[in-house]
């Protein structure tokens, strides 16, 4: 039994030493990695199409005022479960691909005995300022950011953020659940807890300030 553990150890702590795959269980280096690919785009690239995430485009808007990105991409919807394509920064995407898969499919399966077929987005890139804080621009200005607003499962059933997120049941626990696991991905996590602006959504941000609430 002690000897498997150290082996787990050790064998997360490696992870660092081979191509990042998205379809392999984050290790305790996963965050590390996915924030360093933030600022090589060609190798953020290689991995979301290493890791099965197509078709891909790639997707570029001068910065202009504080607005733009320079590594975009738009995966094609299905391939991250989304309702609709969204543009994000390369390193936004994998992050969010690394969440889905390893965060939220097993707790819908654990809690609520379903896949997820399908997650509800308000947008990612939007040129704006952070609500409340004129001049100061928002994550979502440079395709940063993303917010998540609902989750439809394999059977049908619907669960979403404003209506869902003090339920004391099963609904109400995985999206907690699954907005902690969020904290162990994304510098930035702002749920429903954290204001009224974010009663409806998840923002799920890569930007430099670490906040999870
Ligand atoms: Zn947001």
């Amino acid at each position: 039994m002690v000897l498997g553990a150290t082996a787990a150890i050790v064998l997360s702590d490696l992870d660092g030493w081979w191509p990042l795959d998205l379809r392999d269980r984050p290790g305790a280096l996963t965050p590390w990695r996915l924030r360093l690919l933030a600022a090589d785009e060609k190798s953020c690239l290689a991995t979301l199409r290493r890791s099965g995430i197509a078709p891909l485009t790639v997707s570029q808007r001068p910065l202009v005022n504080g607005c733009g990105y320079t590594d975009g991409v738009a995966p094609a919807a299905f391939a991250l479960a989304l309702d609709k394509p969204p543009v994000m920064r390369c390193a936004l995407a994998a992050t969010y691909a690394a969440w889905e898969r390893h965060v939220v499919q097993p707790a819908a399966k654990r809690r609520l005995g379903s896949e997820v077929r399908e997650i509800s987005h308000f947008g990612a890139y939007s040129c704006r300022d952070i609500r409340g804080r004129p001049g100061r621009r928002s994550q979502h200005a440079t395709a940063n950011a993303i917010d998540i607003s609902g989750f439809t499962l394999a059977n049908g059933r619907q669960l979403t953020l404003s209506r869902d997120w003090k339920d004391d049941g099963a609904e109400g626990r995985f999206l907690r659940e699954i907005r902690d696991g969020a904290c162990g991905l994304f510098v930035g996590v702002l749920s429903p807890d954290w204001n009224a602006a974010h009663a409806d959504h998840f923002h799920l941000d890569m930007g430099r300030f670490g906040v999870c609430r």
